[in-house]
């Protein structure tokens, strides 16, 4: 049995149950049932009545019956998050009875309580509540790969990676879960050193993890007993720019797409006029790398990223070293690409302000070795106007992240000294 401690912490780590109004989530605490369920168990039926909403414990759900036709109902098709909520959407929606069956992929715990009331105990705290039930449903409906045709839905569960580990072993990210839903932009924020490009590594498929998997739309991209490959799906952005110096502007957006047999040359250029011209740069499409500033530099390879067609946009520090001036400049290109195609964006970055700037999530990472410390949500409207950023808003959530960043700053420094004593 866990103690309420526990079961709070596992509640907690939903990010909608979190935001839940005050006394919600402990409520839930002290109500839920605990239940076990064996590998290859049925957890709730079509012909099952009642109205269960279900967290994950520890166990591996599945949900085989997830089609395209039951997109209004947007639940995981999979998962092993402790913490996820599955199942609840028949309850959100008034769903007389269940309408698709989990299965458990190995034993399986959960703490189940009755959507009905959950729905009720929300409704009772007036705003606060209906938003609380209004995120769930919006998660639900973009927090899973679902059949909206929308893709992007990036899923790092439980990810350990160990540098050298039979020599003198770093281990770099240990019990590192993220869902970054489709269409989701997310950053990524830590010490130096904490395992963020790790991370990122790992989804790009540049290197190996430990153990832990990374799924992307229901994919699994990079498992231990796997050898991870980069793909087009899922594009990186360097800090140090990767643009052919020897190729027009032009002909670095095209080259990608063209070498991979994507699209024909015509329907290349076509594409990135169209791209160029969306972002204010066709005057500079004949220029060559050289002779355009490293602001206008990261404003290409930005729209270079989309020509891919990628599902997910993984962005490595990508305006350190920028001027304070060219950073707004380069931030609002990427907004407004952001805006205009909603792809999934990874964002890692040592600059909060940046991160709140541009993010619907801020992930604060723990000193190494890095997981998931703690979870900004960025409820900032778009598009985001500069003049926010001196907004009281922006400002708080700016003081959540330093406080949280700097506690783990202290953590590495401290630890840096020990290791040099
Ligand atoms: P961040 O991006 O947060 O600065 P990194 O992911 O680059 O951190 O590194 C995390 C930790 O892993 C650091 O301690 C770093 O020294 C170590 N590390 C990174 N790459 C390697 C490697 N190839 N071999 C050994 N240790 C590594």
């Amino acid at each position: 049995m866990l103690n309420t401690e526990q079961r709070l912490s596992i509640l907690r780590a939903n990010r909608h149950l979190s935001r839940a109004p005050a006394g919600v989530i402990e409520t839930i605490a002290e109500r839920a049932e605990e239940m076990d369920f064996a590998k290859g168990a049925v957890i709730f039926s079509r012909q099952e009545p009642s109205v269960y909403c279900y967290v994950l414990v520890s166990g591996h759900i599945s949900h085989p019956e997830v089609q395209a036709a039951e997109e209004q109902f947007a639940i995981a098709r999979e998962t092993t998050v402790p913490g996820q909520l599955f199942g609840w959407a028949a309850a959100v929606e008034g769903m007389p009875d269940r309408i698709i069956s989990a299965r458990c992929d190995a034993p399986t715990r959960v703490l189940a309580f009755d959507g009905k009331w959950f729905q009720d105990l929300c409704r009772s705290h007036g705003e606060p509540g209906l938003q609380a039930l209004q995120d769930l449903v919006r998660s639900y409906a973009g927090h899973e790969r679902t059949v909206s045709g929308r893709r992007g839905w990036l899923s790092i569960r439980n990810v350990q990676k160990v540098y050298d580990p039979f020599g003198k072993s770093v281990v770099a990210v240990d019990g590192c879960s993220i869902e970054v839903r489709p269409g989701e932009f997310c950053a990524i924020v830590g010490p130096s050193g904490c395992g963020k490009s790790t991370l990122l590594n790992a989804v790009a498929g540049f290197d190996t993890i430990t153990s832990g998997e990374i799924h992307l739309d229901g994919e699994r991209i990079n498992a231990a007993d796997m050898k991870p490959k980069p793909g087009p799906d899922r594009i990186v952005v360097f800090q140090h720019g990767a643009l052919f110096p020897w190729a027009t502007v032009l002909e670095n957006m095209i080259r990608g797409p063209i070498v991979q047999n994507k699209m024909s040359k015509a329907q290349a250029v076509q594409r990135a006029r169209d791209l160029l011209a969306r972002v204010g740069l066709s005057k500079v499409e004949s220029r060559y790398p050289a002779g355009m500033s490293s602001g206008m530099c990261r404003r290409v390879e930005i729209a270079r990223a989309l020509m891919n067609d990628p599902r997910v946009i993984l962005l490595d520090e990508p305006f350190r070293g920028l001027d304070a001036l060219t950073k707004t400049v380069v931030h609002n290109a990427l907004l407004e690409m952001y805006e205009m195609e909603r792809r999934t964006v990874l964002f890692i970055t040592h600059d909060l302000e940046e991160a709140i700037y541009l993010a619907d999530r801020v992930l604060v990472m723990t000193t190494r070795p890095g997981s998931i410390k703690q979870t900004i949500f960025v409820d900032l409207q778009r598009p985001r106007p500069t003049e926010l950023l001196g907004k009281e808003e922006f400002l708080q959530l700016k003081e959540e992240a330093i406080a949280a960043v700097h506690e783990e700053a202290v953590k590495a420094f401290e630890a840096g000294e020990r290791e040099m004593a």
